[in-house]
């Protein structure tokens, strides 16, 4: 593994038991704004978070003191000079808010915590963490966004594809004194890797970041102290045109954008702002900045660079020495690539162009628009965070050969080649195999997803690696498309790596059971969140169509928290959401909106729009991040007076794009229906985001609208003996989710209701993307946990498990995107093979149920501070269609700390093996007919330590416990 995040590193270090069982409590994992080490902080007021660690029972923090020093010689001593917040009394871990010296820009921030246990015994300091400020203040920028002369004409040709080549810019440098302390601010209109004295800065993608780069752009920290040094120096880019310049989503394939070529769609040529600041020992600052002084040239190596068509990389055109020091540069041989000067980006003057979507054809301004606002980036880097060597090469017709990496993945590969110099070999990337084992590229669409290599010729091979794309693939098919490989070795010998690329958001769930397809099921998940978690929530990484789809994002949150830490990830996404809502309220179907939004009525639907609301929810609910709804409040308010105006009579309303319950099994539910459960989800959980603000009488219009929107749904739905007019199960499911029904006792009838027509249609589902994801949740508490879990193991059409049974290793767009009978057809024969990506996750959403419910894992309130452990068994009976599930183990890294949650049939007996974190107390809920069958690592429940029986509800004992690891049986 290339790049184990800091969080992830930081655990491992950070949970060895003897060291645990030495202190009785300790804090580790520290955070700052959500990530464990992060340059170039934005918020002048940076919240910090850690968890504490036990191993002993019912322990907790009782006071906490937090230090932060400017230096790490000062943080060593024990010497706050930004600030010691002395010692503070309370149990909170989570994100406290700094409260030392004002901070400046690029001020380094090291800090430690030291915590107090319940029985007032104080803790050895944490490892020590840091954190630096951005550039705080516009006027801390004073470098200029520069380019190159660009001279040709804006691409208006939708037949042929337009790729230029990377842009390469340099300006050497003389550092005069020793260097104390160096760090690198840059954004891009574009995707830039900076380069330092030849050496790549960092190991992120696509930096600086999509933003709307109308209203918006990112810039990125790193620090670079140890690439600087006194004497010569030569700070690098290479810039390729990304989001910004590239072509992006569907664009092309539907005609949107300048000329309908789906490319420029925010501006013609890429620009670039750095500003490398050196401290020296003496305190002074010197500062090397972009500017008309720098060097550019476009015939770099990199000869083709776009996200979703591929990168063409010619390694005769390699100067090793190009972003060196001036007396370097000088020795070159190669005198490729030639340079000229830099201009301002503005420079290049005004291109007006039309802009075309349905609806709208209007000039837009496609020249260097300086971005109103520099903003830093939140969200983790996108990083390599897993090789895969190739496993099977075949070579399906003479000189085409295969590479199959065993497993659908997003991101880029390693090639290792050797041969004669300009031997190019083409690289194409897809998913699957036709029958004939050629590549299968139909899903793909427009995105032509090919990469090119032409070989230096070096005797003992290269390698080589892209660096500006990236392809949504299981299986590399090389060709030598020009010269003649070196015949002396096989191709055997060349060798391909998978390198899988995504947000580097440290993992937190891990989830078994008894039934291996879906344990594999489960892994299925994790691929496909990383694969679609590429700077933006997308819906798939393979077509051309990357976008961040709301109604899929709000689908999976709740999901993908589970299996990843996404507080930051999700915070950044949540100001392109806010930054995408249209002007009259609504947000639109995917964000960011890159497009122009079309006609009023035409971007947005229900159900997707409803994320806007969905998601920060979830982000509170999950990590406690009362200041992301607080932030967000004003766009939600927005949003719900848009939808009130958009359906006055809250009768639920066919508004803009109507997908409703998308890719549903032969069982559309109405538009109007759905809208208004959509609409009564949102006012609920306004509703409850207005108590947590402090707004009582937001928290009243939302209850009375509320109230209002299932009188609605009573009087047009439900009939009088409990069943619905709308006769779907997807009408169902959002009913019992949305808790519509007044009475447990209804809610249950309404269940049986629905039992009863799954059962009708053979025990299958018939659900689409809305109703699917809700459908387990909704059986289970509703008294049909037996039917939830049939489902889940289920192996027929349309199921979880028939997908595994077809051979996937990701999660898949429809249950039959293929099948061993009859291809990539579905089961009907009749699926579009355009609209077939392998790797789609909304589909996945069942693991949130499968931890919820099956481990039984779940947060009273925000923030796992109260946590619920109440595993739901599945009985003998469960499934008919094989072996109910025997045992399932989950384990979770909450917020604030590891959750576990490990049950197992034992003969008559059941045993469950429960961990809970630190500081936190958990209600445990497991079957029992009363509290003399429970034990605790064999003692009655009176007996064992930190256990407190509370009672007997509904065939459960609920039990109350600390942090600390239990050993349940019941029965037997
Ligand atoms: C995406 C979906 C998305 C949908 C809207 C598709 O192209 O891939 O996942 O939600 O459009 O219906």
């Amino acid at each position: 593994m290339k790049s184990l995040s800091l969080l992830a590193l930081a655990m491992t270090l950070a949970a060895s038991p003897a060291a645990l069982a030495a202190t009785p409590l300790r804090a580790a994992q520290l955070r700052c704004e959500h990530l464990p080490a992060p340059a170039g902080v934005g918020e002048r007021v940076p919240r910090l978070s850690w968890i504490v660690e036990s191993a002993q029972r019912g322990q907790k923090q009782t006071a906490y003191r937090v230090i932060v020093a400017s230096g790490a010689d000062a943080l060593a001593k024990d010497a706050g000079d930004l600030w010691d917040s002395g010692k503070i009394a309370g149990d909170e871990t989570l994100n406290i808010a700094y409260a030392g010296k004002p901070l400046v820009s690029g001020q380094a921030c090291f800090w430690k915590v030291k915590v107090w246990n319940k029985n007032g015994v104080e803790s050895e300091w944490s490892p020590a963490a840091q954190w630096s400020m951005g550039l705080l203040q516009p006027e801390d920028w004073k470098a200029e966004w520069i380019s190159f002369k660009d001279a040709t004409p804006l691409h208006a040709d939708r037949k042929n594809l337009f790729l230029p080549p990377a842009r390469y810019y340099r300006k050497p440098f003389e550092s005069k004194q020793p260097v104390k302390r160096a760090m690198l601010y840059f954004s891009a209109l574009g995707v830039a890797e900076m380069v330092l004295n030849g050496q790549r800065v960092g190991d992120a993608y696509f930096e600086s970041g999509w933003a709307d780069y109308r209203q918006r752009t990112f810039y990125r920290a790193h620090d670079v102290t140890a690439l600087v040094r006194q004497g010569g120096n030569c700070l690098g880019a290479v810039v390729a045109d990304g989001w910004y310049a590239g072509y992006v989503g569907y664009g092309l394939l539907v005609g949107y954008g300048p000329n309908r070529t789906g490319r420029n769609i925010y501006g013609k040529t890429p620009a670039l702002l750095a500003q490398l600041d050196i401290e020296h020992a003496d305190g002074s600052h010197e500062i090397v900045g972009t500017d008309a002084t720098w060097q550019t040239s476009g015939d770099g190596p990199v000869r083709e660079a776009d996200l979703l068509m591929g990168e063409s990389y010619d390694a005769q055109r390699e100067d090793p020495k190009w972003c060196t020091s001036q007396s370097a540069m000088q020795d070159t041989m190669l005198n490729l690539p030639r340079w000229n000067n830099a201009i301002r980006a503005g420079d290049n003057g005004s291109i007006k162009a039309k802009f075309f979507e349905p609806g709208v054809e209007m000039e837009v301004e496609l020249g260097f628009v300086k971005p109103p606002k520099l903003v830093a980036y939140a969200a983790p880097p996108v990083r390599v965070t897993e090789e895969l060597p190739a496993k099977k090469i075949t070579e399906p017709k003479p000189g085409v050969f295969i590479f199959d990496l065993g497993q659908n993945i997003a991101g880029i590969i390693r090639l290792k080649v050797r041969g004669a110099a300009g031997t190019r070999v083409q690289l194409r990337y897809g998913e699957m195999l036709h029958k004939d084992g050629t590549l299968m590229t139909e899903n793909l669409r427009k995105a032509r997803a090919t990469d090119f290599y032409t070989l230096r010729g070096d005797a003992g091979g290269e390698t080589w690696e892209p660096r500006f794309t990236y392809h949504g693939f299981q299986f590399v098919e090389l060709t030598v498309v020009a010269g003649v490989s070196d015949p002396g070795h096989s191709i055997a010998e060349q060798n391909i790596t998978g390198l899988v690329l995504n947000s580097d958001t440290p993992m937190t769930g891990q989830f078994a059971c008894s039934d291996e397809t879906m344990t594999q099921f489960w892994k299925n998940t994790v691929r496909t969140q990383k694969a679609n978690f590429i700077e933006i929530p997308t819906d798939c990484p393979q077509r051309d169509e990357r976008l961040g789809w709301m109604g899929d994002a709000q689908i999976y949150a709740r999901t993908a928290s589970y299996n990843a830490d996404v507080a930051a990830f999700f915070t950044k996404w949540t100001d392109d959401v806010r930054e995408a809502q249209r002007d009259f309220g609504a947000y639109p179907d995917y964000c960011p909106y890159p497009f122009a939004h079309g006609a009023p009525g035409a971007t947005h639907g229900t159900a997707w729009t409803d994320a806007g609301v969905l998601v920060p929810y979830t982000m509170w609910k999950v990590y406690g991040d009362t200041r992301l709804i607080e932030r967000h409040w004003d766009s939600m308010q927005k949003f719900m007076e848009w939808r009130a105006k958009a359906d006055p009579e809250l009768k639920g309303v066919k508004i803009g794009n109507t997908w409703g319950d998308w890719l549903n099994v032969n069982e559309a539910t109405p538009i109007e229906y759905i809208d208004l459960c959509y609409h009564e989800l949102s006012a609920t959980l306004m509703m409850v985001m207005a108590d947590v603000l402090g707004k009582p009488d937001d928290a009243a219009r939302y209850r009375e609208r509320c109230l209002a929107l299932r009188e609605s749904w009573r009087r047009q739905f439900l009939k009088s003996d409990g069943s619905l007019t709308v006769d779907t199960q997807t009408a169902y499911v959002l009913a019992l989710e949305n808790r519509m029904f007044g009475e447990p006792k209804e809610a249950r009838a309404a269940a049986a209701l629905l039992a009863e027509k799954i059962a009708k249609n053979d025990h299958r589902m018939a659900t689409g993307f809305l109703g699917t994801k809700p459908l387990l949740l909704a059986l289970s508490e509703n008294g049909r946990h037996d039917l939830a879990c049939r489902l889940f193991q289920s192996r027929k059409f349309p199921s979880w498990g028939y997908e595994v049974e077809q051979g996937a290793t990701s999660v898949w767009e429809r249950w039959d995107s293929f099948t061993k009978e009859h291809g990539f057809d579905g089961t009907t024969g009749k699926n579009n093979t355009a609209m077939n990506s392998f790797s789609h996750y909304s589909f996945g959403a069942v693991m949130q149920w499968a931890f919820q419910t099956l481990a039984g894992i779940d947060t009273f309130g925000p923030g796992y501070k109260r946590i619920l452990v109440r595993p739901f068994i599945p009985g003998l009976e469960s499934n008919p269609d094989g072996k109910p599930l025997e045992w399932v183990r989950a384990e979770y890294d909450s917020i604030r700390g590891k959750i576990v949650s490990d049950w197992k049939r034992d003969g008559g007996k059941l045993e469950f093996n429960i961990t809970v974190s630190a500081n936190t107390t958990a209600t445990v809920s497991i079957p029992s007919k009363d509290a003399g069958s429970v034990r605790e690592s064999g003692q009655p429940l009176d007996k064992a330590e930190g256990v407190k029986f509370l009672r007997i509800e509904g065939g459960r004992a609920v039990i109350e416990v600390g942090s600390g690891a239990y050993r349940f049986t019941s029965g037997g």
